[in-house]
């Protein structure tokens, strides 16, 4: 994983954008959304191999759980919104395995469980993976996963919020 952390800002950046009301439920939601394939580590205490379609970075990060997720929440809470509801919680889901994809460390990210349990790294490996446990993140590594997730997700996730606010507020301008 990326850090629990630059999960989160990634869900709180994509709500922000795709969203113009603030619904605090969706915000939520996309941020949990962005932590809940991890959920899948549980499997390692009922000796379920890493490389497993149910294993660590299996199905809980692919492309098939994000569209039921999204899916289910939409039914759920997406009185109006529908479409924006699937759009939120399906791109904060799967962005947990496109960062995964994106890490130094661990196995690949199975993206087409169940249809192909081939585990995908990106080419591009340059989050480096988050300890999994409070006591290591506070070290030198606990740094490194800091720095780079500045540099690979604070930042862009930044400059997509600061140009939504500038769309907006050009838009209202525009407007009155
Ligand atoms: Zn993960």
């Amino acid at each position: 994983m990326a850090s629990i952390f630059g999960h989160a800002v990634v869900g709180f950046t994509i709500s922000k954008t795709l969203t113009n009301k603030n619904s605090k439920l969706l915000l939520f939601f996309a941020i949990a959304s962005t932590i809940l394939p991890d959920i899948d580590v549980l499997t390692f205490s009922f000796n379920v191999p890493y490389e497993h379609p149910f294993g660590h970075r299996g199905f809980t990060h692919s492309i098939l759980f994000a569209m039921l997720w999204a899916t289910l929440l939409m039914f759920i809470f997406g009185r109006i919104n529908k479409i924006i509801w699937w759009a939120v919680i399906f791109l904060s889901t799967i962005s947990h395995g496109i960062l995964d994809a994106m890490t130094s460390g661990g196995k690949g990210v199975g993206f087409f469980i169940p249809f192909d349990n081939n585990r995908i790294f990106f080419s591009f490996r340059e989050i480096v993976v988050s300890p999994i446990g409070i006591e290591k993140f506070f070290s030198e590594w606990g740094i490194q996963v800091i720095i780079s997730e500045i540099k690979y997700i604070v930042f862009p996730c930044f400059l997509l919020l600061f140009a939504k606010k500038l769309h907006d507020k050009f838009k209202n301008l525009y407007i009155s």
